[in-house]
């Protein structure tokens, strides 16, 4: 299987480069060259399996040639073994036709586990394979970090080092990525905001002289196409629990930076039965506003109560638009470059093809407080702050209540108490059992000034030989 960039310049690349090159050299995204399409009786017999052979008939095709079925087994096993629910996405149910896939029982509560648990193990296997080691490096406000060091601590072929805005994480969020005391593992704490540790992050990939010998950076962000294709599997298996591919579905997507919603849309093209896609933002809205007015246009940053979809431009939306423009990559650069005035207007082509599967709703903090209080009034279950904007969102767009919706529940309540105890509930949502004592975890991280040298020296000096 080949991968090509949606800018339409840059070279095609194979399965492991795609994932250890991250941004394609023309500015563009890599997407598959073509979809693996999958008919109605071979879905159909994958009802029953278990998800993790599941995320084998489904990964299987998009590795093609660069793993053995034994070699993918083996990383799929590894990736999913840290769950600590024995149905990895279990589904719960809080109304008539309404079904919470629960996404959050990876290591850091949080549904990019999924991705991460997977991307780590994948990453350490082909570099092993190449005899290489790389650096991982990232910026974080809280849930791609933890996330990203649990999916790398157990991996011998790579260091990583997460920069996080000295004291403006929350406890639990520091203390995800903070108490992972492995080797390769740095949490550097900059002196500084998300946007300094973000551009320092840029910066360091764009010159990477400072880092040791026959060393490269990898970038673990939502743009590695690894994370996306994992993501595609709990699409088919919801489906699959709730009566498909017999039946359609719908799925209502806490949105951030579009990869998430990206995999069901590619489910969907793959051929699973799938009514409606329905975005779900909080007050950074923009695409809310493009769905629903053609009007994707950047505005000022709003800090929410749900933090992880605090976002003013959706990286992966890319990918789709890359579809919608019939894989033209002239016209995506084009549209791109129109984009660098602040908004960009889509063909009504385009338009009609995106709102004959997406639909998107926003929700400010208020209501969405209202929406964790009123469902666990309702059915005792308590919804994070992320999660219940796609409740509410399922609730408004649905435009058949005989076809099931199901709600990603993207993380854990417990990884937001501060906005849970807002919504009334009287008391701090647990953690669950294997962290309780995450407050008492040794912690270790270093302090950094604002300054990319500094940071760029630490990190050389830290790099294993
Ligand atoms: C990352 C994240 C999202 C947004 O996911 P995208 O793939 O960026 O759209 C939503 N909720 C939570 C809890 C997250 O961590």
């Amino acid at each position: 299987m080949k991968y090509i960039s949606t800018r339409g310049q840059a070279p095609a690349l194979n399965f492991e480069d795609a994932v250890l090159t991250g941004l394609a050299s023309d500015g563009g995204l890599y997407v598959p060259e073509t979809l693996p399409v999958f008919d109605t009786a071979t879905i159909a017999s994958w009802a029953g399996l278990s998800y993790q052979a599941l995320a084998f008939e489904i990964i299987k095709p998009f590795v093609d040639g660069a793993l053995s079925d034994a070699e993918l087994k083996a990383i799929i096993e590894k990736a999913y073994a840290s769950f600590r629910h024995d149905a990895i996405a279990p589904l719960v149910q809080t109304g008539h036709n309404e079904w919470i896939l629960e996404l959050f029982q990876g290591p850091t509560l949080a549904f990019k586990d999924f991705a991460l648990q997977f991307l780590g193990h994948l990453l350490d296997h082909i570099l092993a394979k190449r005899k290489q080691k790389v650096v991982v490096m990232g910026a974080t406000s809280g849930d791609t970090g933890s996330a990203a060091i649990e999916g790398c601590s157990r991996c011998d072929n790579i260091d990583i080092f997460i920069l996080h805005p000295h004291k403006r994480v929350s406890d639990v969020q520091r203390r995800q990525m903070t108490t992972v005391l492995a080797k390769n593992v740095h949490n550097i704490a900059l002196e500084g905001n998300f946007d300094d540790c973000q551009n320092m992050v840029k910066a360091s990939f764009a010159d990477q002289s400072f880092l040791p010998e026959g060393r490269q950076l990898v970038a673990v962000n939502s743009i590695n196409w690894a994370r996306i294709m994992a993501q595609i599997v709990y699409y088919f298996y919801a489906s699959l629990a709730l009566g498909g591919p017999h039946r359609a579905v719908s799925f209502s997507v806490p949105t951030g930076n579009f990869g998430d919603i990206f995999a069901g849309y590619l489910a969907s093209k793959m051929g699973l039965p799938i009514e409606q896609l329905i975005i779900a933002t909080n007050a950074n809205d923009i695409l809310h506003r493009c769905i629903s007015a053609n009007d994707h246009s950047k505005q000022p940053l709003v800090h929410s109560l749900s933090p992880s979809m605090d976002i003013m431009v959706s990286s992966n939306f890319e990918r789709l638009l890359f579809d919608l423009y019939d894989r033209d990559g002239a016209a995506i650069t084009e549209l791109m470059t129109q984009f660098k005035s602040g908004t960009m207007t889509l063909s009504a082509e385009a338009m009609v093809k995106a709102r004959s599967l997406f639909s998107s709703y926003r929700l400010g903090d208020e209501e969405m407080l209202t929406v964790i209080q009123t469902v666990f009034e309702r059915t005792g279950y308590l919804l994070d702050p992320h999660t219940a904007i796609g409740v509410q969102a399922a609730r408004s767009n649905r435009s058949n209540q005989s076809t099931p919706v199901v709600c990603l529940a993207t993380a854990h309540p417990a990884k937001f108490p501060e906005a849970v105890m807002k919504a009334g509930q009287g008391q701090e949502p647990a953690l669950p059992h294997h962290m309780q004592d995450l407050f008492e975890r040794e912690e270790r991280y270093e302090v950094l000034a604002n300054d990319i040298h500094a940071v760029q020296k630490f990190v050389a000096t830290n790099t294993r030989k």
